[in-house]
């Protein structure tokens, strides 16, 4: 089965569909190559320089309000999680939880110091309601579960601070960053960069709260602390040497995000690509969207159940064969899925492109 050809005039021009590391566009890794930035140190102008960039380049596209802030640290959103449990959650924290990485963040904040944690939860494919809850001072969800599929509107709690898991969201979807207290991500999604490094757009609660919690005497290690972060960021830099491979992809994709039309265009581009995907599936006999609310149904991570008689691995096996790679369901998961990035820097002519190649495909397993 897997040395079934489909014709290159069906192929996508680039057939990385992956929900992260994702395409990073070609202009962006000469970029990089252009660059006079790597080996040089990052405690001087050039590298600071950069980082600024980047910082200012994420409020503009985020249109950040008065007094927000944009902090940067080593470790990706995983490093988040432990870093708010030292430096953001005062005594409990609450989580929806409706896919693998919502679930991984109350786990953080299970941490001995805090309390226990609240967790409202909804089967995969679904998502809970965000319902006030008393004594809770952090309350956390994604903007996207990208181990699902399932969106989740960015609106402010009633109690505590907004904290939103915006790492395959931020860059693809419009928000209002009014809405949220801290809205943190890493850049290996939309933001078509590498991994390694975390960002979190921070509302003046949210500083509030940091310091507040870094002139406590709780113990917080050098490299989970926000305060460092806060601190560094204020001065361009991370508290230690970040990969700056991954800040020149990442200036680069928001500079062309920007010259684009900023989120609005990129939520558009998205929402395209989404759309085709969906309507594709809803047209076929064989296939649906494994999201039944199509309210809840994300624009930038695309999942499609397939029936019993169809093998969604040797779909996958034959996409990969022909150059599409990563189109594999979220691995626990478990279902008979494929899961497709339509994510702001993939063209929607390649995510039409894909369709095909899925036709084609099918036609012939
Ligand atoms: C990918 C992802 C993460 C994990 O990001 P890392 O940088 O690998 O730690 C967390 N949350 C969401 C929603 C993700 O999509």
């Amino acid at each position: 089965m897997s040395d079934l050809v489909i014709p290159a005039s069906l192929l996508p021009a680039d057939g990385r569909f992956g929900c992260g590391p994702a395409k990073v566009r070609p202009a962006q890794v000469e970029a990089l190559a252009a660059s006079r930035l790597l080996g040089t140190s990052h405690r001087q102008a050039p590298v600071r320089g950069l980082v600024g960039s980047v910082r200012s380049r994420l409020a503009d596209l985020f249109s950040a309000p008065d007094g927000y802030e944009v902090i940067l640290g080593n470790g990706g959103s995983t490093t988040f999680w432990d870093a708010a449990a030292f430096g953001l959650v005062e005594r409990r924290a609450h989580h929806l939880a409706f896919g693998e990485f919502g679930a991984k963040f109350s786990k953080a904040t299970g941490a001995p110091w805090l309390e226990a944690p609240s967790v409202a939860s909804a089967p995969a494919g679904s998502r809970p309601v965000l319902e006030p809850v008393d004594g809770v001072d952090v309350v956390a969800y994604p903007h996207n579960e990208t181990s699902t599929g399932v969106m989740h509107p960015v609106v402010r709690a009633e109690h505590g601070l907004t904290v939103v898991d915006a790492t395959s969201a931020a860059g693809g979807i419009d928000f209002d960053a009014s809405a949220a207290d801290v809205y943190y991500f890493a850049p290996q999604k939309n933001l078509g960069s590498d991994g390694g490094l975390w960002f979190a757009l921070v509302s003046p609660a949210a500083i509030e709260r940091i310091e507040a919690i870094a002139a406590s005497d709780r113990y917080i290690p050098e490299s989970l602390s926000l305060k460092q972060a806060l601190d560094n960021s204020r001065l361009q830099q991370t508290l230690n040497t970040p990969a700056i491979a991954t800040l020149v992809l990442l200036d680069e994709q928001l500079g062309w995000m920007l010259e684009q039309g900023g989120l609005p265009a990129m939520a558009a581009r998205t929402r395209t690509s989404s759309d085709t995907l969906y309507a594709w599936a809803e047209a076929r006999t064989d296939a649906q969207p494994f999201v039944a609310d199509a309210e809840h149904r994300s624009q930038v991570v695309v999942t499609i159940d397939f029936d019993d008689a169809v093998d969604a691995t040797a779909i996958t096996k034959a996409l990969r064969a022909n150059g599409i790679v990563d189109t594999e369901p979220y691995r626990k998961l478990g279902r008979n899925q494929i899961r497709v990035a339509t994510f702001a820097g993939i063209e929607p002519s390649d995510v039409e492109a894909l369709a095909a190649s899925l036709d084609y495909v099918l036609e012939r397993l």
